[in-house]
């Protein structure tokens, strides 16, 4: 099945698993663009964001929508903002106090050896809201699970979900461990169970292309869910490992022997090896290698970790 063609005011920068994926939406000559990738690749974010606006007649950047605060969705707001002057910054109201805290372990910045620039908010978006972007109505839907405070866009006349990492289309963001955060597995829950009674035709989520099959991606991802649901360890050793592999991607190299040292200092693999895997920083850290080099993302050079 072929994906449908977007309204002209609409368009879908797809990006990868490092940087979130961008829509951009037009009003006039304004032009909105949701979540703005990882920092490293800020580059990239600034050269796609132009093509974009230029192709739109030069229509100026005049506001930044977070989806949610993770490092891979905000990591371009401030250098977005340097370079367009005037454009405002939207996050969701239930993020703000984790953005006055900022960098706190639920964020998933230093704690899971992940940057980002820190960045001042404009204004906030609540659940339940409309918002008229690209000449169209979306409602905004909280999305609690992968992270407490995202939200969703909804076009219900144009039948599209804007759905950043609630839902993918083989599954969904990481979602912590019970035992870690008790209310994130339920809340992730809840929201497949929201996002079910909507009318969709077409998702954007967060990473990976655009998709049709929304009922299809649901069920996937619930039963994803009900497996992790069933297995905390099986969720803490998935959530170390791709939090490695994603450090190793923006990292590209790590000496081997710096790797015990690593382990007892990043957060996450300090507070989950002591919590579930119990093991010296030594063993978690040839385990956690192993693990990684086993997804093909991650191989062994030398004396050398490099990313593939
Ligand atoms: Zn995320």
């Amino acid at each position: 099945m072929t994906t449908p063609a977007l309204p002209a005011d609409i368009a879908f920068i797809e990006r990868d698993w490092l940087s979130a994926n961008h829509i951009m939406l037009r009003d006039g000559t304004g032009a909105t663009l949701i979540d703005t990738g990882y920092g490293k690749f800020n580059a990239v974010t600034l050269a796609r964001v132009a093509e974009t606006l230029d192709g739109w007649g030069g229509c100026e950047l005049e506001r930044i929508i977070n989806t949610h605060i993770h490092s891979d969705h905000i990591g371009g707001n401030a250098e977005l903002q340097r370079q367009h002057r005037g454009c405002s910054i939207a996050v969701p109201a239930a993020e703000q106090s984790a953005l006055v805290h900022w960098d706190s372990p639920e964020q998933m910045l230093s704690y899971a050896d992940q940057q980002a620039e820190r960045f001042a908010w404009d204004e906030v978006i609540d659940a339940g809201q409309t918002l008229r972007l690209g000449g169209e109505e979306w409602q905004t839907i909280a999305t609690p699970g992968h992270d407490m405070g995202s939200l969703v866009l909804y076009a219900p006349r144009l039948r599209i979900l804007i759905a950043a990492d609630a839902l993918w289309e083989h599954g969904m963001g990481f979602v912590p461990p019970q035992a870690i955060d008790a209310a994130a597995l339920p809340a992730q829950r809840a929201t497949l169970e929201r996002l079910a009674a909507l009318d969709v035709a077409l998702v954007i989520p967060g990473h990976g292309p655009m998709f049709t099959d929304f009922r299809g991606a649901l069920a996937r991802a619930m039963a994803k869910l009900e497996a992790l649901a069933a297995d905390d360890l099986r969720v803490a050793r998935s959530v170390v490992k791709g939090m490695f592999v994603y450090s190793m991607m923006w990292r590209e190299t790590m000496p081997r022997a710096e790797l015990p040292d690593y382990v007892a200092r990043v957060g996450v693999h300090r507070d989950y090896n002591a919590q579930f895997f119990r093991m010296s920083n030594e063993a978690y850290a040839e385990w956690l290698c192993a693990e990684a080099v086993k997804t093909g993302r991650v191989r062994i050079e030398g004396d050398r970790l490099v990313s593939v």
